[in-house]
């Protein structure tokens, strides 16, 4: 086998913290299956399709923005979108958890009311979801937005920015909450949302973008 043949264009990220730090919230049975498989299914599965092809060298964003709603492209943006949700979903989550401070805080008193209610519409949103994606918290427009995708759909593709995800595949939940999807989006927007993360992806865009 030559050293080109076995080249892998796109990489599993190291995750950013243990894969038991997340407990209790999040078990690390739960987290080993799903980085260790899913994630990394993924991204080897997007590896096998882009391989030899015109996305073999393109970076995973340009991947994402290369195939959205190209027929005949899904599988390749299927599987690039959920290698791209997976590692923004391990930055969105963190182990010390936290309260949103500064420009974020503000904004979402603006435009939830206040941190209690974004609580409970992102968790609620989540919850609706029917079947297998995400929520998310984004801002398009000068305004901040909780959206939920289908399937491996992400907002970043449609050139919303995320600011957070919560997963609310079955695979991200069912070891420790089975169906209880709700318990799951309360105890993880609660204990876990990485709110440094969200407030960097904030101060990235400008407030009239
Ligand atoms: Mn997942």
């Amino acid at each position: 086998m030559s050293l080109a043949a076995t080249t892998k264009p796109i990489t599993l990220p190291s995750l950013p913290y243990a894969e038991d730090a997340l407990a209790p919230t999040i078990s690390g049975r739960t987290m080993g299956l799903h980085y260790g498989k899913h994630h990394r299914g993924y991204v080897d599965k997007l590896n096998g399709l882009i391989e030899g092809t015109q996305f073999a060298e393109m970076s995973l964003e340009n991947i994402i923005g290369a195939t959205h709603g190209k027929s005949g492209r899904e599988p390749i943006f299927n599987n690039a979108a959920q290698a791209w949700n997976h590692t923004f979903l391990w930055n969105s989550l963190s182990p010390v958890g936290g309260e949103p401070s500064g420009a974020l805080a503000k904004a979402i008193e603006r435009d939830f009311g206040s941190y209690e209610d974004f609580l409970e519409e992102f968790a609620g949103a989540g919850a609706g979801q029917f079947g297998s994606g995400w929520v998310w918290l984004v801002t398009a427009k000068g305004k901040l937005g909780i959206e939920t995708t289908g399937n491996a759909f992400t907002p970043m593709a449609e050139g919303r920015t995320c600011l957070l995800t919560i997963d609310v595949w079955e695979h991200a939940y069912y070891l420790d909450y089975q169906n209880r999807r709700l318990e799951y989006l309360k105890a993880v927007a609660g204990n876990l949302l990485n709110w440094e993360f969200a407030a960097e992806n904030f101060a990235s865009v400008r407030p009239s973008s």
